[in-house]
């Protein structure tokens, strides 16, 4: 599989970002005593490349930063994660990979040391045409934190992105042994969160609706361009708090996220419901059409 890598450089001491280098993929480069590796103490991003631009850039550097204030990580030096991004998109196209996707990490770096580690991958993407056109299955797994947990136990770094995503890969599992492709969490005091690893959006008529984003849950960048685009077609939008109740009542639903992007859902726990093709196909041409 074509892939390109960047190893970003650190300065020992501060931890600043003081450049990058393109490497080749093929070679290891990550110590097995990296905190990534022994305790996933880490954070990351992945956004969409389209033929060498990346999606959405911005919002994906601002929620890296975010999340590495949570996690009391040295600042990344923003234009140079740029600038480092931005060559692994361009060698992915050059290598013609026109479908990609961009992950990029920071790490607390090597256990006893003082340096991070941070790394930027481009890998070509996955096909998600079926999910998007046929739509997905759901099921409803309690997370087990109250929808206050943000603010009652911010040490539990719910609303970070961090490289801790064991639990996110288990309630996939828990979704296929209950016969479905994806799962939703929701909060122990019955509030809808957001998936695995995605956000939810509702059509209730004319407006669109997501969780509110201070209930330990990551702002998606993706819902946010579904929002912007969707005021400009003349829907109203909102961050509310969701029921199940709500999800079983809306009109449309979907699981939204930088690479598959809007994935209809058409049925939760095992009772079918309709799905919006029309707006889906909208949603998705205008995701796929963003040039930033
Ligand atoms: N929520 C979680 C837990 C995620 O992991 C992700 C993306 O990976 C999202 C939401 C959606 O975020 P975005 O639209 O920025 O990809």
């Amino acid at each position: 599989m074509t892939a390109v890598l960047a190893l970003l450089e650190f300065a020992p001491g501060t931890g600043a970002t003081t450049g990058f280098r393109l490497v080749d993929p093929a070679q290891p480069h990550l110590t097995v005593t990296d905190l990534a590796a022994t305790r996933g103490d880490g954070i990351f991003e992945t956004a969409r490349v389209v033929d060498g631009r990346v999606q959405a850039l911005e919002a994906h550097l601002e929620r890296l930063a975010q999340s590495a204030r949570m996690l009391e990580l040295p600042a990344p030096t923003l234009p140079l994660w740029r600038d480092a991004i931005n060559a692994v998109a361009v060698a992915l196209a050059a290598a013609g990979v026109a479908d990609g996707s961009i992950k990029f990490v920071l790490t607390r770096g090597i256990e006893g040391g003082q340096v991070p580690t941070g790394w930027v991958l481009g890998l070509p993407s996955p096909d998600f045409t079926r999910e998007r056109a046929e739509g997905i299955r759901i099921v409803l797994l309690d997370r087990g934190y109250r929808h206050d947990v943000a603010h009652t136990s911010p040490w539990l770094l719910a609303g970070a992105k961090t490289l801790s995503y064991a639990v996110n890969r288990a309630v996939l599992r828990e979704a296929a042994r209950r016969g479905a492709d994806d799962a939703l969490f929701v909060s122990s005091d019955g509030y809808l969160l957001e998936g695995a690893v995605s956000s939810l959006l509702l059509r209730v008529g004319s407006r669109l609706v997501t969780p509110r984003v201070d209930i330990g849950i990551l702002a998606g960048t993706t819902q946010a361009d579904v929002f912007n685009w969707a005021e400009l077609q003349g829907f109203t939008t909102g961050y509310e708090l969701l029921t199940p109740g709500d999800l079983a009542t809306a009109d449309a639903a979907w699981l939204v996220s930088s690479v598959r992007h809007a994935a209809p859902v058409r049925a939760v726990d095992g009772v079918e419901r309709p799905i919006d093709a029309e707006l889906t196909a909208r949603i998705n041409a205008a995701l796929d059409g963003r040039i930033d």
